[in-house]
């Protein structure tokens, strides 16, 4: 589809493909995968987009209205920890993995001679945001999390658990969960005080201990944190674990062997732990979280002892940028339905998109939902880059270079697409009117369900601290300011001239403030952390847009060098009086190629500030 796009024409953001219609993931998957896989892949993409946006949709709602529940005992009061799933979060699950979700990126599909990059799974990860937001996600993310993790460190021992996490049959499908958080530490995981002891006659590891934030709670393959005897305090002392749902003794707890019991498998089927309870939460209904307490809990160890955190920080990576993904996906969604609402509904006598301050907002959300998803998929680039590295065991410095630069971008994507899904999330909330707070209508769901993004896998804070650490241990500074000297150098249109201008001041600000603070005390360093973190995501994404832009405009295309011009006059340039007298009518005259996608000639986006 090219063109401009008539949103009157839907009735609300459902009942529509979401692939087909956003043109911004569209490039963005485009920009970081091999041409081939692109091409290979993006009829998959289309079909997914059609099956979330009508069955997964639908069925996205009615199960935030119904979700799991937990029945810890049978009827005799023996523990059966069932957790019990409406119908149509069955068959989301279905749909979602059959259509090659993870399964893609780990195993060679059908009419391939190798797995697609990670990149494509997170594009998919993207697209089921628009409905399932961060419930159904979740355990997704954590289901390729686990088979990346098993990839990486799992001498073939789990090979059974591997096939099973990255199968695209339903029947031989199991999920991934990550229990890592206990009462006395979150963020503090080094606190962790669970037990592991090796139980020579049953040939396993046994868990003793309480997990208290454990989503996807029943899930077969989870991997846990735990301490082995002796090991020192800390981090250093943990060692990581798959945790099996079923009593691994009767082999792997696929989805086919669960549906084979008359009802909820039988005790002597399950693994010696006790579900407690599942939390009553703002939102994220889609996932059941509960707490659960290992008592001599049969467990495998994965990889080697004393190595649990570091193979954690791994999975850490992967759900982080999966995060970032879907809050992407959920401010997508958000700006849909806005768009929608705002051509369909009048007021004073005029579709309220025509008023000047409802399209100065919408012009922000799209551009916020532009710098978002182009910023969050530079990082899956060096993500997917190292990992592609990795499996073809290439030795290049490029491979090194895009570790180090992932290690700095997936913190910030992280922190900062939390945070902006929220605000857009709100924000349609706003636009929908009254009934944007009423729960017949998306919004409600989700502003509830970002809510959750900046609080799970490091809250804002930790984020801005790993942020340091990436500076500091991988002197990711470097690969970071050369990357983006690369793409001002890139960048020669005379419609981009003065944006180039205040994002190369601004960097040269940014590597001042970095190399002060690598100077500086902990105590000023840590202070100084979260708004460094923001100033990288602000000078990354001016310079990073600025380059698609150079890009587009090649091609004839010239709206991406209007979004980068709105998104730098917004987050970098120095305004008088708050710009309130500067004369600017940007999202007057610009709105219809920003918000619709209405073609705009080269020349008009050439002001008196551009060079000659
Ligand atoms: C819906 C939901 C599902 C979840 N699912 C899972 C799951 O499946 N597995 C799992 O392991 N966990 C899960 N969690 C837990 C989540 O990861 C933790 O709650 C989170 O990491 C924060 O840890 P905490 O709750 O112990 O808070 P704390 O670590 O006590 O943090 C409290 C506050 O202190 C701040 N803080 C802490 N240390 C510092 C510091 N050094 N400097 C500055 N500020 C600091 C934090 O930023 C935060 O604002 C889930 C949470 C939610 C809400």
């Amino acid at each position: 589809m090219t063109g401009q796009i008539d949103y009157s024409q839907y009735e609300r953001g459902r009942y529509c493909n979401y692939w087909d219609l956003d043109r911004t993931l569209q490039r963005e998957l485009r920009r970081v995968s091999p041409d081939e896989e692109f091409e290979w892949a993006e009829p998959r993409l289309a079909d997914f987009g059609e099956v979330v946006g009508h069955t997964i949709a639908d069925n996205a709602d009615y199960v935030d209205r119904h979700g799991p529940e937990l029945d810890t005992y049978d009827r005799n009061g023996n523990v059966h920890n069932y957790v019990e799933y409406p119908a149509e979060l069955h068959e989301t699950e279905r749909l979602a993995y059959e259509s090659g979700i993870v399964a893609d990126s780990f195993q060679t599909p059908p009419g391939r001679k190798t797995p697609l990059s990670h990149s494509h799974y997170f594009g998919m990860l993207y697209l089921l945001a628009y409905a399932e937001t961060s419930g159904f996600v979740c355990p997704v993310a954590m289901t390729a999390g686990a088979a990346h993790v098993l990839e990486l460190f799992d001498d073939g021992s789990l090979a059974e658990y591997y096939e099973a996490l990255t199968s695209r049959e339903y029947e031989h499908l199991i999920e991934g969960a990550m229990f890592l958080t206990e009462k006395q530490g979150g963020s503090d995981v080094g606190a962790n005080e669970t037990r592991a002891e090796y139980d020579d006659e049953a040939g396993y590891w046994r868990l003793t201990g309480e997990k208290w934030f454990c989503s996807n709670i029943d899930a077969e393959g989870t991997l846990a944190l735990a301490r082995t005897p002796d090991a020192p305090d800390g981090t250093a002392g943990l060692s990581m674990f798959l945790v099996p749902h079923g009593d691994p003794d009767e082999g792997v707890l696929t989805r086919g062997r669960r549906e084979s019991f008359d009802g909820p498998p039988p005790g002597e089927a399950l693994n010696d732990q006790y579900y407690r309870r599942l939390k009553e939460k703002l939102g994220t209904t889609n996932v059941p979280t509960g707490e659960v307490e290992f008592d001599g809990t049969k467990a495998h160890l994965v990889g080697e002892k004393g190595q649990g955190f570091k193979q954690m920080a791994e999975m850490l990576n992967l759900e982080r940028l999966s995060n970032a993904a879907s809050a992407c996906g959920i401010m997508a969604r958000a700006v849909l339905e806005s768009k929608i609402h705002a051509t369909n509904r009048v007021a004073f006598g005029r579709p309220i998109e025509e008023f000047p301050l409802m399209r100065a907002d919408l012009v922000d959300m799209a551009v916020d939902h532009e710098a978002a998803t182009a910023f969050t998929f530079e990082a899956i680039r060096h993500f997917t880059a190292r990992e592609r590295g990795r499996r073809t065991e290439t030795e290049e410095e490029s491979v090194e270079r895009s570790y180090r630069l992932m290690r700095l971008l997936a913190p910030v994507a992280k922190l900062r697409t939390a945070r902006m899904a929220i605000e857009t999330t709100s924000y349609a909330m706003e636009i929908r009117g009254g009934d944007g707070y009423v729960d017949d209508f998306v919004t409600s769901r989700l502003l509830r369900d970002a809510q959750v993004l900046p609080i799970w896998e490091g809250t804002e804070n930790i984020l801005a601290l790993d942020v340091l650490r990436a500076l500091d241990r991988e002197a990711a500074g470097e690969p970071f300011t050369a990357e983006i000297q690369e793409f001002l150098d890139s960048v020669d249109h005379p419609a981009l001239t003065g944006t180039v201008e205040t994002v190369e001041s601004e960097f040269h600000s940014l590597v001042g403030a970095m190399a002060a603070l690598a100077e500086a005390d902990e105590e000023y360093a840590q202070l100084s952390a979260k708004r460094l973190a923001h100033y990288i995501f602000d000078v990354f994404t001016g310079a990073l847009l600025l380059a698609e832009a150079q890009e587009q405009l090649d091609n004839g295309d010239a709206r991406l060098a209007l979004v980068a011009r709105r998104f730098v006059e917004r987050e970098l340039a120095d305004s008088e009086a708050r710009g309130i007298t500067d004369g600017d009518r940007f999202a007057i005259e610009f709105f219809e190629p920003i918000v619709h996608f209405e073609p705009i000639a080269l020349e008009a986006v050439l002001d008196e500030n551009d060079g000659e």
